[in-house]
């Protein structure tokens, strides 16, 4: 059998490597000890248990990763021509990974909710209370950006704590500027209706030397003229994403640090080497994790091992998806045309993330999940 080693086990890297298990042997690296996803940030802040039934689960839960192997670790560095990768452990240890085929999955660093810091269960439930518990304490609280992240952010903490006063400042007339018109226009009528103060116009200034990596208390400024505003917590969800990709040669990426693939997702020039996810410059909004070329990517390392002509990735020019993530009432997803699906809340726990996403799409999870406390 070839050997698949998948740097970065997150969205995309579990997903590519529960699928490829039974064609190859697999190779899994992450710094993290199960798949914490960067997704649903409105919902993890504000509700983490939840939060973490669905997106904090760890690697052995998965049936899909039964075969495949995982190690624990940093990467730190590749070597082209000889076909490995080099691992410095959890336990202190370094080790290389020898492959056929690479895929490099290692996504973006965003805000204090996905660093790629070594973790183990325990770092990951200490973060995610800590973030959890600094915003319950907050009797008002800023949130600047204007993306899903951002958006998410404003609509969960003041649905969560309706006694907060929550204010979210963004520098266009919209937000959600790479969603269709219509989300953005369903979003803000709900943002309104659980009490958001909305600031149009307002761009942030960044404080000096800070890397939008955690949640502040100083009074935020305005390069767009604006009085100051202050809270007692201000989060910053600005989309400051950077590609995860110091242990890559300057010879893979391009001028943003990103990964350069063909639309076939090879990284041109190395015969098997892939990218996948947000590390990789597919698109101009990197969508091949939320438009689910994983599937697509298996295909075509298969198909290189045996000499097969590739198909290529067709990216979305719209982000699409759900916004706010599950509330009370339901779960609302949109369409790349801004069209809304809702989902009643009755079937989100019984039939979407059972049978959809947990038999579906993992094929499979067992209930260990560790506990947040
Ligand atoms: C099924 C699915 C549904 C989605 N739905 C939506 C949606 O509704 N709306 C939406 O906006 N988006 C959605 N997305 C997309 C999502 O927002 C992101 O695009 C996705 O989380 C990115 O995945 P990734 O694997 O590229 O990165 P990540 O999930 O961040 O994975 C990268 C992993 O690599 C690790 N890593 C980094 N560096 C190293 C290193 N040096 N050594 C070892 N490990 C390292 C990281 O810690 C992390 O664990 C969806 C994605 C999927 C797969």
């Amino acid at each position: 059998m070839r050997r698949v080693v998948i740097a970065g086990l997150g969205d995309s890297g579990v997903l590519t490597a529960i699928k490829l298990a039974r064609h190859a042997d697999v190779v899994g690296i992450s710094v993290k000890p199960g798949l914490v996803s960067g997704q649903e940030l409105g919902w993890r802040l504000s509700r983490p248990r939840d939060w973490a039934r669905h997106n904090w689960i760890p690697f052995e839960s998965f049936r899909g990763l039964d075969r495949v192997q995982t190690v624990h670790g940093t990467l730190t560095g590749v070597d082209l021509a000889a076909r490995k990768v080099f691992v410095e452990r959890a336990d202190g240890l370094t080790q290389s990974e020898p492959y056929d085929a690479l895929v490099i999955s290692t996504g973006v660093t965003n805000g204090f909710w996905r660093q790629a810091s070594l973790q183990g269960p325990a770092d990951v439930a200490a973060d995610l209370r800590a973030a959890h518990e600094r915003l319950e304490a907050a009797r008002s609280v800023i949130v600047i950006g204007g993306g899903a992240a951002a958006v998410s952010s404003a609509a969960n903490v003041a649905r969560t704590w309706p006694d907060k006063r929550v204010g979210l400042y963004f520098p266009g007339e919209r937000g959600l500027v790479h969603h269709h018109a219509r989300v953005w226009e369903r979003v803000r009528r709900q943002l309104v209706e659980f009490g958001v103060e909305l600031h149009p116009g307002h761009r942030a200034v960044i404080p000096d030397g800070f890397d939008c990596d955690g949640i502040t208390d100083e009074p935020v400024q305005f390069s767009t003229g604006q009085p100051t505003a202050s809270s007692e917590a201000v989060l910053w969800a600005i989309g400051r994403v950077r590609p995860n990709t110091e242990w890559l040669p300057a010879e893979l990426l391009d001028e943003h640090g990103f990964v350069r693939v063909t639309p076939e997702l090879r990284v041109p020039g190395h015969r098997g080497v892939f990218a996948i996810g947000d590390v990789a410059a597919t698109d101009p909004l990197r969508t091949s994790a939320r438009n689910r070329a994983d599937g697509l990517l298996v295909r075509n390392i298969l198909a290189e091992f045996s000499n097969r002509p590739l198909r290529s990735f067709r990216p979305a020019h719209r982000r699409w998806g759900s916004v706010l993530g599950i509330q009370p009432d339901g779960l609302e997803v949109f369409a790349p045309n801004g069209k809304a699906f809702r989902f009643p809340a009755w079937s989100f726990e019984r039939l979407l993330m059972s049978w959809v996403v947990r038999r579906g799409i993992y094929r499979g999870v067992r209930e260990n999940q560790p506990p947040l406390t």
